[in-house]
């Protein structure tokens, strides 16, 4: 699932590729994908893409619609990927038996197609056409806690944020709370943090608000700086995310070499290290995996 690391890094490349370009027409193929009605989708053909931006884990496709004809219109879609969403530049159009094809953008002056795809059988992505002066109340936007990057919040900004009974694991992946992390990066984060993912929120003190303030800030950070090195486009359907201890359990743990440890969840799971982060407790326990639902 991207993350805010991966969002961003997929905002700039398809951004820097696509600023400029003229949309030649816009369809939708995953007919519940798109969440509005008015201005239709089919309102875009013509529109100018004016810059792809990133807020928590949403992307925000502006477009300057309108033109010579008719009045001026600056229109932005908001795009949610979801758990399985993709959003990627293609230098050919979807075939019509392409199942993952939610929204297509075919640009003008050749064959390239930005394209919103999803993987697996849910349709759970969306997208929604609004006016931009309108974005900022539109029900995700609005409800989001503040960015986790770049400008993340200090430590007493954020031990306020985290200020609730709530265990870290749960609430650093809280939108509400902070927005742009998930499953992949709290793992990673907690660990630098040197921090258990059942710790209440409500029970930081000063120090440990500064060391999680400065493992979201450099973790996150330190992975679009990794993605701008060794990414360009086209987009691979599956990012090569630089995780160390996500996913990583049976294996040493990077900084100290205990076994990392993980709980298991339905369809995702959790790892820590029990010596840097647990005082030696391994959590396997079928209660304290449901308090982290
Ligand atoms: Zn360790």
């Amino acid at each position: 699932m991207p993350e805010l690391p991966e969002v961003e890094i997929t905002a700039s490349l398809i951004g820097a590729a696509t600023t400029g370009a003229v949309i030649e027409s816009a369809l939708a193929p995953g007919l519940n994908a798109v969440k509005t009605f008015e201005p239709p989708l089919s309102s875009l053909a013509g529109a100018t893409i004016a810059g792809i931006r990133r807020r928590g884990k949403l992307f925000l496709v502006d477009l300057d619609a309108g033109g010579p004809a008719g009045p001026p219109a600056d229109l932005t879609l908001v795009v949610h990927l979801m758990s399985a969403g993709r959003l990627q530049l293609f230098a050919k159009r979807a075939s019509l038996k392409d199942r993952t094809s939610r929204v297509l953008l075919r640009l003008a002056g050749g064959e390239r197609e930005l394209r919103l795809r999803e993987f697996g059988t849910k349709q759970r992505a969306w997208v929604k056409l609004m006016r931009r002066e309108a974005v900022g109340d539109e029900e995700t936007l609005a409800a989001l806690g503040p960015e986790a990057w770049p400008q993340t919040p200090d430590a007493e900004r954020l031990r306020a944020l985290l200020d609730q009974p709530r265990p870290l694991y749960t609430l650093l992946r809280d939108q509400h709370v902070i927005s742009g992390i998930g499953r992949s990066w709290v793992d990673e984060i907690l660990h630098s943090a040197k921090l258990s993912p059942f710790k209440r929120g409500g029970d930081l003190s000063s120090e440990e608000a500064v060391a999680i303030r400065e493992a979201i800030h450099d973790r996150l950070g330190g992975a679009v700086e990794y993605y701008e090195q060794t990414l360009a486009l086209p987009i691979p359907d599956k990012l090569p995310l630089p995780l160390t201890v996500h996913r990583h359990n049976g294996e040493p743990c990077p900084r100290c070499g205990t076994t990392l440890e993980a709980v298991f969840y339905e369809d995702y799971v959790m790892c820590y290290c029990p010596y840097c982060q647990t005082e030696g407790k391994v959590l396997k326990d079928r209660r304290l995996s449901r308090l982290l639902k």
